[in-house]
């Protein structure tokens, strides 16, 4: 039987494991940051409609440009930004400042491929996302993997050492950060600016569920023509299935991005799903609060239970204080709740469901301890 080892893979490919967060089968699944919401009847019917209004016309290739939807996505920004008030001089985002893949993966490995690749390095403070460092070396650039500061945060300084040490093409900055959960202050972010001449890109996916007080990197936009902000419609909209990540950026650093896209890459089925999400933004994201709700009562009840739990801004928390991470996983599952042992010391994270299935959680978990205290 051929294996992998016996093709001519790139040297640089081979012993990879690739990205793996397992599907299992579970009633409870609580493992890959999703929206435990289903999409609603209403908003069904509106992708339903525009499904249909494209489908006799599939013959043809889609449009290039996502004209309308970029048009949609830069409205439902300027509403973002417009709400973050006073920071900045962005009143409204412009369709030109916009970009969209199928997932934020795909808009970030666009800007990787652009700005990266063989002879270049991108940075990262870890832990954070594990496709950062796979996307980036898919394209032949370096990893640098730099430390976060003990209780998972990053300040200015220890930043600006890293920048000034490795001197990286790319850096990423994950806010509200995976696995952690915390969001990361906006000074942070201007400082890392400031201290590169590379590309900044910012991973703002689970934004939507940030505590109060949260500012934006986009309203940094204006003045940064080196920033990327990243962000998806899988996680606050509901959207995973459907694949839609966008990123803004001044229109000159969108123009790098077209260059190395696939020729209609956002299938006509996408747009039309996409378009009838956004015009629906706001019942798609009314489930956003009741999510917060859920993490903030996981987080309180975990407190309780002895476990450290890290302050999250997103829609899952990363707890700790655990003796053994994998034991308390299995017997999770065991109990029919997924979560995630993201390999961190001591740490597993779960993310709110439902408040059904919170509850569950919390049930199993709570069950747990008591026995095996
Ligand atoms: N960025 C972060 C920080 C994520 O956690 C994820 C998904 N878990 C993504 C990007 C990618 O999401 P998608 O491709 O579904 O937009």
């Amino acid at each position: 039987m051929t294996t992998l080892e016996d093709l001519p893979i790139r040297d640089d490919l081979r012993g990879r494991t690739p990205y793996g967060a397992p599907q299992l089968d579970v009633p409870v699944q609580l493992n890959v940051n999703e929206n435990a919401f289903d999409v609603p009847e209403d908003v069904v019917a509106a992708i339903e409609k525009n499904l249909h209004a494209v489908l006799a016309g599939l013959n043809r290739y889609p449009d290039r440009e996502f004209t309308v939807l970029r048009e949609k996505l830069a409205d439902y920004l300027s509403g973002v930004l417009t709400r973050q008030g006073g920071t900045s001089s962005l009143r409204a985002v412009e369709p030109e400042w916009l970009w969209a893949a199928n997932g934020s993966n795909e808009v970030l490995s666009h800007i990787v491929q652009a700005f990266g690749g063989p002879g270049r390095t991108a940075l990262g403070f870890v832990p954070s996302y594990s496709m950062h460092p796979l996307i980036t070396t898919s394209t032949g650039a370096a990893w640098v993997s730099v430390d976060r500061n003990a209780d998972f945060g990053l300040d200015a300084r220890s930043a600006v050492a890293a920048i000034e040490e490795h001197r990286p093409d790319i850096v990423f900055l994950t806010t509200p950060n995976n696995p952690t959960g915390t969001g990361m202050p906006l000074e942070v972010i201007e400082a890392v600016l400031a201290a590169t001449a590379g590309i900044v890109v910012v991973d703002e996916a689970y934004a939507e569920f940030a505590r109060d007080g949260y500012v934006s990197a986009l309203t940094l936009l204006p003045d940064n023509p080196r920033l990327v902000v990243s962000r998806t419609m899988s996680k606050a909209f509901a959207f995973a299935g459907v694949r839609l990540g966008y990123a803004v950026a001044h229109p000159a650093l969108i123009d790098a991005l077209r260059l190395v896209r696939l020729p209609y890459h956002l299938s006509d089925l996408t747009q039309a799903a996409a378009c009838a999400a956004l015009d629906h933004a706001e019942v798609l994201l009314g489930n956003v609060d009741r999510l917060v709700a859920q993490r903030d009562r996981m987080s309180a009840t975990l407190a309780d239970l002895g476990f450290s739990v890290v302050p999250s801004d997103s829609n899952f928390l990363m707890f700790g204080g655990i003796r053994d991470p994998h034991a308390l996983w299995q017997s999770l599952l065991d109990a029919g709740v997924l979560v995630r042992d993201i390999g961190i010391a001591g740490h597993l994270r779960v993310n709110a469901g439902t408040e059904e299935e919170t509850t569950a959680f919390l049930e199993a978990v709570t069950a747990i301890v008591r026995r095996d205290p």
